[in-house]
């Protein structure tokens, strides 16, 4: 018999209200509002807040919870706004076999055909079934099953907002079973446990024209920088010298803000080229996108200060 944890955080899911929704519901009524969930199930309401508003120590703890669980799976309800983010680093933090499933909704209770119910069934009936097994974190929503590393939120209001540009879902769920029509090629997990040290990573956007008086300013406050570069990872000219001035003295990690597809790593050769600014020191992100980075950034420096190493874990997680 399965055993699932369902874990509530807050989020649109459990939002009521008439003078706008806020989070008010609790993990078991979310439970209580879906008949017939597949398993034996232990609910714990353990934050109440929007997904704009938790926190990485909210994660650490909560990855500790599930650490310290028996159960055989364990559903997260939460905002989706930053859902991308929070399975990215319960993904990270998690090395188990049992599948943690996250997932939201995108109309709240208050409305007609409110999706957190469904999207609750589907990911329980997810976390519940063996196949779901080594498979890390996984976002179900819409019934599709995402891979934390890979997925998206690509629309604001659309209830099937949840995309994985780079590979496709992993699959779906089809009248009450998951179907996995693929699976990751590889499973990366950070290599030791973050500290609770306390460390700021900067994400700077390049945008058109940008004269990189921001950039330097940001640069100068923190202990590790993600770049959302243009296309296969470029910058204006005016970013090159404060980018290597600032990768001679902190990580600074190369990602494309285009949502999809890798860094490039041997294709452009003029200044702001993806290997003009890898020859200055930038790390290349691979495949993951700047948000995914910047966590995977921040959780690494809590556990080392050697630049050879954070290089080679980022390309491990990046591949
Ligand atoms: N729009 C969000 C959601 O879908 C709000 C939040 O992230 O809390 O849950």
């Amino acid at each position: 018999m399965s055993r699932v944890l369902v874990v509530g955080l807050g989020g649109t899911i459990a939002m009521t209200g008439s003078a706008g929704v806020v989070p008010s519901l609790t993990a078991q009524q979310l439970v209580d509002a879906v008949p017939g969930l597949p398993g034996d199930l232990e609910v714990h309401s353990f934050r109440n807040k929007p997904g704009a508003s938790l926190t990485l120590t909210d994660l650490t703890d909560l990855a500790d919870l599930i650490r310290q669980s028996s159960a055989t799976g364990t559903v997260i309800t939460q905002g989706t706004d930053t859902i991308e983010e929070t399975a990215y680093v319960l993904d990270l933090l998690h090395t188990g076999p049992e599948p943690i499933v996250v997932t939201g909704a995108m109309r709240n209770p208050t409305l007609a055909g409110a999706d957190g119910p469904a999207n609750l069934l589907a990911a329980v009936t997810v976390a519940a079934d063996p196949a779901a097994r080594d498979l890390g974190c996984l976002v179900v929503l819409a019934d599709e099953i995402h891979a934390a590393a890979r997925v998206r939120k690509t629309h604001s209001m659309h209830v099937a907002t949840f995309a994985s540009a780079n590979g496709g879902p992993l699959g779906y769920v089809v009248e009450g079973r998951p179907r996995l029509v693929n699976r990751p090629v590889q499973r990366y997990t950070l290599p030791s446990a973050p500290t609770r040290e306390s460390v700021r990573v900067g994400l700077c956007t390049a945008t058109l024209g940008d004269d990189g008086t921001l950039l330097r300013t940001v640069a100068e406050q923190v202990d590790g920088l993600v770049i959302a570069a243009f296309g296969v990872g470029h910058v204006p000219e005016s970013w090159v010298p404060h980018l290597a001035e600032a990768a001679a003295r902190i990580p600074v990690v190369l990602a494309s803000r285009t949502g999809a597809g890798y860094v490039g790593t041997d294709t452009y050769g003029f200044p702001g080229s993806e290997r003009d600014l890898l020859d200055r020191g930038l790390i290349p992100a691979g495949s993951l996108d700047p948000y995914k980075a910047r966590l995977l950034l921040h959780l690494l420096l809590t556990t080392t200060a050697n630049p050879a190493q954070i290089r080679a874990e980022i390309a491990a997680a990046g591949a």
